[in-house]
Parts: C-alpha cells; sequence; structure tokens
C-alpha cells in the first residue's frame, strides 16, 4: 500500500480544545476535531503561549499607532500588542516568536491553516485594532480599525500561497468547500515532486473527493 505524506494543517491550539486560552478555557470545534480531523494531521500552536504568555494572562489587544495601516495579508507594521489594562507591550515578543515559528512550519510541508477568528495574535482579518490614545484613556473602547492578528500576519506573509481560513468562515458551506478545495490542491502539488504510481494518485484523487463532499455537506449545527 503506498504511504502518502499526511495532510497537514497548522490550527490555533484553542480550537482543537488545549485549555491555553487568557482565561485558562478553549474554543473546541466539533467540525474541526470531528469532522475535518479524520482527513488531516493538525499541526496546533498558540503563539501568545510560545512568546511567553502564561495561563491564565491578561487579554491583549491590537492597538494602531497610526501611519500606513491596512486590512490584509502582512498589514501588522503600525500595530502593538498590548495588555487591555495594563498596556505592557508584547509586540517585540510576538513578532520574533512568530517569526522563528512560521519558518519552522514552513519546513513541515503544511497544506493549511486554520486560525481563530477576531484573535489579536491568531486573527485572519476582522481584528479591531484600537486607537492609541484610547490607552491613555482619552478615546472610548471602540475599534477604528480592523486587521489580522501579528501571528497570522506573518503567517501569511511568509506562506503567501498557504491555503489559510479561521473557524468562523468554515460554519459558511460555500467557505469550507473552497478552502477543502485548496488544501487537497495544494497538497497533490506538495506530491507532485515525489514519485507515486498513477494508481495510487488516482486512489488518492478519489479519497478526497469523497472527503470533500461528505466535509461539505456535514451538518454544522
Ligand atoms: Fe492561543 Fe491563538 Fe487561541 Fe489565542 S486564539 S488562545 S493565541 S491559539
Amino acid at each position: 500500500m503506498t504511504s502518502f505524506l499526511p495532510v497537514r494543517i497548522g490550527v490555533s491550539s484553542c480550537l482543537l480544545g488545549e485549555e491555553v486560552r487568557y482565561d485558562g478555557g478553549h474554543k473546541r470545534s466539533t467540525f474541526l476535531i470531528d469532522g475535518l480531523g479524520a482527513h488531516v494531521e493538525w499541526i496546533p500552536v498558540c503563539p501568545e503561549i510560545e512568546c511567553g504568555m502564561g495561563v491564565p494572562r491578561e487579554p491583549v489587544r491590537l492597538v494602531s499607532m497610526g501611519g500606513g495601516y491596512q486590512e490584509g495579508r502582512g498589514s501588522a507594521g503600525s500595530l502593538r500588542m498590548v495588555g487591555i489594562e495594563s498596556g505592557r507591550d508584547w509586540t517585540e515578543e510576538m513578532k520574533a516568536s512568530a517569526k522563528t515559528r512560521v519558518r519552522a512550519l514552513g519546513r513541515l510541508e503544511l497544506s493549511g491553516y486554520v486560525l481563530k477568528s477576531k484573535s489579536p495574535s491568531c486573527g485572519k482579518e476582522g481584528v479591531p485594532v484600537f486607537p492609541a490614545r484610547e490607552m491613555s484613556g482619552e478615546a472610548r473602547a471602540a475599534g477604528n480599525h480592523s486587521g489580522s492578528g501579528l501571528f497570522a500576519a506573518e503567517l501569511m506573509r511568509y506562506l503567501p500561497l498557504l491555503p489559510v481560513e479561521d473557524e468562523a468562515r468554515l460554519g459558511d458551506r460555500i467557505a469550507r468547500r473552497h478552502f477543502l478545495l485548496r488544501v487537497f490542491s495544494y497538497y497533490r502539488r506538495l506530491l507532485s515532486t515525489r514519485d507515486f504510481s498513477a494508481k495510487a494518485l488516482e486512489e488518492l484523487c478519489c479519497k478526497q473527493a469523497r472527503a470533500l463532499e461528505s466535509l461539505t455537506n456535514r451538518s454544522l449545527s
């Protein structure tokens, strides 16, 4: 029997039920664990733990220092990550740790990544960004931008072709199907440099087609 590479997917650890959130909780995703998990090998990462924050910890948020802020991939240039109450600045630790981790992930032949939505570290997009002046109490607590978490921005900058999605978007059937299609085709591209028989590849394609249908049509309620 032909042995293929596992389909490796990076994932925010809390989505697999790991108790790594600031309050010691998790955000277990049944779809990821009981659905997609049957077809892939997870590579869990909690960027906040890896950059030295403990559990429990003060929650952090993104603050815009102004100038050149843009939504989208790799848009973290003018952002700081700070403790909500203390203002403790974690930006440099997070950036350094994310840089190292993302390069290590690049060597693992990932075929995709599922990020935790809205997180200042892991959020792919739409993460609230607060004005800097608010830290001195001059403004009310209201976001005036949205963007990517610091780890997510580094991931998407370093691996720009890697299929990336967040767990909230995977609740949408069309977005889920699109992500899975991209993951399986990315994976087959990784395989294309290896030597497998046409029959083995055909079997793999059939298996992935069945997985695609079943995961797309799975009820998430
Ligand atoms: Fe850790 Fe990311 Fe989950 Fe926050 S969202 S607990 S940083 S894995």
